[in-house]
């Protein structure tokens, strides 16, 4: 079943046409891996389609308390583990790079617990050992971007396109491709953040933006100076800005994507010295920023919390304006192991979701299976949930 035919047969409502889907929330869940295969960790985690996605947590009669038994969660779609990077890309970010190139503004998080596939999904496998690299949503968004770049209906608007590489890491920022410089973040009367001296590179391939993504990535995890610059404990922005080609190099539309903070911490909090449990207020602070922003921008709200941390500071221009769009890509690894994680990943998506706009009834949730099934023949343009 196509999935563009899915769209006629429930077609849009003249408001959801106006107010298409700002806020979009999904689900991924990666394989078992070897380890937890070797371990035979059961798979508790079941995607039947539609959106929806199952924890399975077998009875525990010890302690009733955490009797858990198919708890059930809607999102707009669910992925389950044999989706590829390209099939999540084409129904979360893809929508989106249209929406920046009509000149809007667009973030896309990959959120979850550390080891879930956060770098996975927004990195590929260019960044890690894999020897048959995948890319991830980061470079399939950079050539959709030049893809759009060159098509006729946008060739006139005249536009470059730059990127920005950065790191928050306790609510400080770096720059990745800057040699990981510590950059204030200003905000001046009028509430314009600016993140002062942050490189923006001018970018026209695909090619260009891995090579600065796997030297900003290197830079990333190698380039400890303090011991605790652990990757899984900072948020990873990408920035795709497009700027019109006139004296001003004017903004026309911007996508930030986001690899977030594991949010596994807090939860037990035992064992942590001083210094991981300010890290882990940090974390847990911008993730309950992020959220309430994206709230915000869900229901129109003319207060976006944005001052709350860093990363939303960095991300206000994001939460306001009727061109705001946002995806936000839930992780989930399958194990029992990781239930209690998983659990906690999908309150918080649901969360996310639970206040966005009403458009949700007249758009049928999509299976997994009748997504992976739809024409592979496509040009950018025409796959487009927001047309
Ligand atoms: P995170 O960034 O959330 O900490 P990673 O993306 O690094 O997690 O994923 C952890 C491991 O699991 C990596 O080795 C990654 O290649 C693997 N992995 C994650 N998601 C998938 C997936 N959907 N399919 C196959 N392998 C995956
Ligand atoms: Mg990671």
């Amino acid at each position: 079943q196509d999935f563009r035919e899915t769209l006629e047969i429930t077609p849009l409502s003249a408001a959801d046409l106006i107010e298409p889907h700002r806020i979009c929330v999904c689900v991924r869940k990666r394989p078992l891996n070897k380890q937890e295969l070797m371990k035979k960790e059961i798979d508790v985690v079941s995607v039947p389609g539609n959106g929806t996605l199952l924890v399975h947590e077998p009875k525990q009669k010890v302690d009733l308390t955490k009797y858990l038994d198919n708890q059930v969660f809607h999102f707009d779609y669910s992925f389950d583990d044999s989706a590829t990077n390209e099939l999540v890309y084409k129904f979360t970010a893809k929508p989106l790079v249209q929406s920046i190139f009509e000149g809007g503004v667009a973030t896309c998080f990959a959120y979850g617990q550390t080891g879930s596939g956060k770098t996975h999904t927004m990195g590929g496998d260019f960044t890690g050992r894999q020897q048959n690299s995948s890319k991830g949503i980061y470079a399939l968004a950079a050539q959709d971007v030049f893809a759009h770049l060159n098509h006729r209906k946008f060739a006139n608007l005249d536009l470059s396109v730059y990127v920005t590489f950065f790191e928050i890491y306790n609510g400080k920022v770096y720059d990745l491709l800057n040699k990981k410089t510590k950059l204030r973040v200003l905000e001046d009367d009028r509430q314009q953040v600016q993140v002062v001296g942050l490189e923006e590179v001018y970018v026209s391939t695909t090619e260009e933006v891995i090579k600065i993504l796997q030297t900003g990535s290197a830079c990333r995890t190698s380039g400890q100076t303090s011991a605790n610059a652990n990757s899984s404990r900072s948020h990873a922005v990408l920035q795709i800005v497009l700027r019109r080609n006139d004296r001003a190099t004017t903004l026309h539309g911007k996508f930030s994507l986001v690899d977030l903070a594991g949010n596994e911490r807090g939860t037990d909090v035992n064992s942590y010295d001083r210094s991981t449990l300010v890290e882990t207020a940090e974390i847990n602070r911008s993730l309950l920023a992020l959220k309430e922003c994206i709230r915000s921008l869900g229901m129109n709200s003319d207060h976006i919390p944005f001052r709350m941390s860093t990363l939303t500071k960095v991300l206000r221009d994001s939460f306001i304006g009727e061109k705001s769009r946002t995806c936000m890509i839930a992780m989930v690894s399958p194990g029992m192991a990781s239930c209690d994680y998983t659990m906690n990943t999908l309150r918080y998506a649901d969360r996310v979701k639970e206040l966005k706009g009403s458009s949700k009834s007249n758009d049928a949730p999509k299976t997994h299976e009748s997504l992976n099934s739809s024409s592979e023949e496509e040009l950018p343009l025409d796959t487009n949930v927001y047309d």
